[in-house]
């Protein structure tokens, strides 16, 4: 089998009596989408900062692309190729899209925003950065101020913004969340792309999306994964079934 791109082993963490994270060891490998699913509370989120940075495991450890990366920052993280998307938005809503794309690849590069003028003639920057709005299907809002694009529209331009950094792996809290029916199919499309670039590691609540996209199924509740498996698995196991699906 192939080196998992990213590996957790053992992560725990305890929010005063309360164990968030407990033991947990989960890991992506390349080509696929890993979906993390659980009821409200069951630590997700939690697990998420704890992978992609900003907050650090009591013990365990997390490796990244071979290496250990428990004590770097998000952003040193990032710089790695681990991109986590839909947590804050981060674009900018007067500047257009095309715009927008061009600032993330900016921002691989260390680049400043005093430089932006001149680094916007750089025709290596606005290729990548159309490439990425092509592979989302935003390639005909390239000149739209991103303010006019729809909720849906601007989930796409941000997995665009991380593309243009040429990630080794996504990390995904939600990104289903607070879009209409067409907006959320529109994403799970970007998403099935995706994959082949760079895995993903999806935490979402929207079941129609993660049993249309997920390769693999990890079930958290209280703080741990309590099944593992395809989509059928996770579907007929009883106990996931009880727990979760309200069975
Ligand atoms: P999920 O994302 O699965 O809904 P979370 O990871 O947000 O769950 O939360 C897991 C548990 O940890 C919850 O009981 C939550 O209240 C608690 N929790 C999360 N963050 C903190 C924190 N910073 N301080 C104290 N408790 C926290
Ligand atoms: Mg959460």
């Amino acid at each position: 089998m192939t080196d998992p791109v990213l590996d957790v082993r053992g992560i725990s963490k305890s929010f005063g009596g309360l164990k968030a994270s407990d033991a947990i060891d989960l890991d992506l490998r390349p080509g696929e989408i890993h979906a993390l699913i659980g009821p409200n509370g069951a630590g997700k989120s939690t697990l998420i900062a704890q992978i992609a940075g900003g907050l650090a495991p009591d013990s365990g450890a997390v490796h990244f692309a071979g290496r250990d990366v428990t004590a770097l920052s998000t952003a040193a993280r990032a710089r790695l190729g681990l991109a986590r998307t839909f947590q804050i938005s981060m674009l900018a809503m007067e500047y257009t899209v095309l715009q927008n794309a061009m600032l993330g690849a900016l921002g691989h590069r260390g680049g400043v925003f005093r430089f932006v003028r001149s680094v916007m003639r750089d025709h290596d920057l606005v290729a990548r950065a159309e490439a990425a709005l092509e592979q989302v299907g935003l390639q005909d809002f390239r000149a739209f101020r991103t303010a006019e694009l729809s909720h849906g529209q601007r989930r796409q331009l941000e997995v665009a913004v991380a593309l243009t950094l040429d990630p080794k792996a996504f990390v995904m809290d939600e990104p289903m969340a607070g879009l209409g029916a067409e907006g959320s199919q529109q994403l799970v499309g970007v998403l099935d792309r995706l994959r082949q670039q760079a895995p993903i590691l999806l935490v979402e609540h929207d079941m129609d999306a993660v049993f249309a996209l997920a390769d693999r199924i990890s079930v958290l509740v209280y703080g741990r994964i309590i099944a593992s498996g395809t989509v059928e698995d996770i579907r007929n196991d009883p106990e996931v079934r009880r727990a979760y699906l309200g069975e």
